[in-house]
């Protein structure tokens, strides 16, 4: 048998999840965010199973968005940065991808551009995040020299939340605000969106037209508070296989530098997977897996290949076993939170190393 280490996506949970975004928001169209090989689940198993539920993709540059077309996708996708130099527009044309627009320079490159057929555009305005995005004083503009080039289509509005993940932040209603007194003043209405995941589930006001769901999609919750639970459904379960176990006797450290030193005589297990396949390397002492259904905590620094943990919670565990590193229990949340980091990010680094199994 080879080496265990594994990253299965349920594709049912998948569905179930954009399903709940679609509860949530029913008067909106919805985007699936799909940037990261989808968030590490990979872009074309996860497309595949939301082409028939979801509106439209979003992606972040030409390296994501064309093998979605190559596959046969002909969703609206829309590149939340738009396109990088000019020389990209032919292909935005020919390929009829939607660009987010949110520097001077490429609407004027719009402008100069000898393409085939006019692109869809997403106009960004920074209403608070500080980051891509006109300023409000300068989106009216921005937009009406938009409408009148030859070369772009309809143009929509789009914003983005800094704080939607704490839902009691004065932020994200100062941001709607700005926003929707922008498309309100407009001469022409233009269709618009603002809302991620947390700003999806959580009230109606950010849905607008278009809500724009990524780590909904993947079970994992967006918001900050532990204590919010939306009913989604995780999407991954990592798991890797016990190759060792042994007892060490009391004072013996446990991996590199002996983070970690045995306070008695304890079996000690290590597991199939390490920080080449993607798991977090700072994960501390105490961070959680299940083994057989039980509890037990990382002890030691994470190898590139392994991990060690302490089996005292499992001292029926047995070579072969196989331990989960997140999915239902523990949460990829939870692991998180142990990390110093986020869900996203732990997904977003898996390595190709790993095997993804899809069901
Ligand atoms: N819209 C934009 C512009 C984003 O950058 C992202 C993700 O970072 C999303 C939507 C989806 O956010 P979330 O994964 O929190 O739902």
């Amino acid at each position: 048998m080879s080496r265990l280490a594994r990253a299965t996506v349920d594709l049912d949970a998948l569905r179930h999840n954009l399903s709940v975004a679609r509860r949530r928001a029913p008067r909106s169209n919805l985007m699936a965010v799909l940037k990261a090989d989808a968030y590490g689940h990979g872009l074309l198993p996860v497309a595949h199973e939301l082409a028939d539920s979801a509106d439209a993709f979003a992606v972040s540059c030409l390296e994501e968005a064309l093998p979605l077309r190559l596959a046969g996708l002909g969703h609206r996708i829309v590149l939340l940065e738009g396109f990088f130099d000019a020389d990209e527009l032919g292909t935005f044309a020919a390929r009829r991808l939607d660009a987010v627009i949110h520097q001077p320079w490429q609407i004027e490159a719009l402008a100069q551009a000898d393409i085939t057929a006019p692109i869809d555009c997403w106009l960004k305005v920074d209403t608070g995040m500080g980051r891509l995005g006109f300023l409000p004083r300068d989106a009216p503009a921005a937009l009406d020299r938009l409408r009148r080039l030859p070369g772009v289509g309809a143009v929509r509005w789009m914003t983005h939340l800094a704080s939607a993940d704490e839902p009691d932040s004065p932020v994200t209603e100062a941001q709607l605000g700005r926003f929707g007194a922008l498309a309100g003043s407009s001469a022409v209405t233009a269709e618009a969106t603002a809302a991620n995941s947390a700003a999806t589930l959580h009230g109606r006001e950010a849905h607008a037209d278009w809500v724009r769901p990524g780590i909904m999609l993947y079970g994992a919750s967006p918001f900050a508070d532990a204590r919010i639970h939306p009913r989604l459904r995780p999407v991954m379960t990592l798991e890797a296989a016990l190759i060792s176990v042994k007892r060490l006797p009391a004072g013996h450290g446990v991996g590199y530098g002996a983070r970690f030193v045995c306070p008695e005589a304890m079996p000690v297990g290590v597991v199939s997977i390490g920080y080449g396949d993607g798991y977090p390397r700072q994960a501390p002492d105490g961070t959680p897996v299940h083994v057989n259904g039980q509890r037990c905590p990382v002890i030691g620094k994470v190898s590139m290949d392994m991990v060690c943990i302490d089996l005292r919670n499992a001292p029926q565990a047995r070579v072969g076993d196989t331990v989960t590193l997140w999915g239902g229990a523990p949460l990829a949340t939870e692991i998180a939170g142990h990390c110093g980091t986020i869900s996203y990010e732990l997904f977003c680094q898996l390595t190709p190393r790993l095997q993804r199994v899809y069901r």
